[in-house]
């Protein structure tokens, strides 16, 4: 079965922008990055956020990475983080970890 992939979304504590595409690593808005306390949730509407098979292509293959040590927001296909230079292995969350850990909240939230 073909792996479906649904961009999740994000609002920014800074502005108040709400559902902001998981694609963009800070606000279209105000400018600021997203930290590593972001909640993503899943739109409303799973069918329209589906990525196509070209969208899905440019994606990275696994999830991406939070560093531990300096919350910066990396992609799965880099092994050392950007904003500090640790090691992946050392970084515990990964973005599809955070989506568990926030749908949970979420649920309880409703
Ligand atoms: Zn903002
Ligand atoms: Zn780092």
């Amino acid at each position: 079965m073909e792996q479906k992939r649904i961009e999740g979304l994000w609002d920014c504590v800074f502005c108040d922008s709400k559902a902001i595409k998981a694609r963009f690593a800070s606000c279209p808005s105000c400018g600021r990055a997203r930290g590593i306390d972001t909640i993503f949730y899943l739109p409303d509407d799973t069918d329209a956020a589906t990525l196509t098979k070209e969208e899905a292509a440019k994606t990275s293959n696994g999830p991406d990475w939070l560093c531990d040590y300096c919350g910066a927001y990396n992609r799965c296909d880099i092994m050392v983080c950007k904003g500090c230079g640790s090691d992946k292995k050392e970084s515990k969350t990964n973005y599809g970890i955070l989506h568990k850990l926030t749908g949970k909240l979420f649920k309880k939230n409703r």
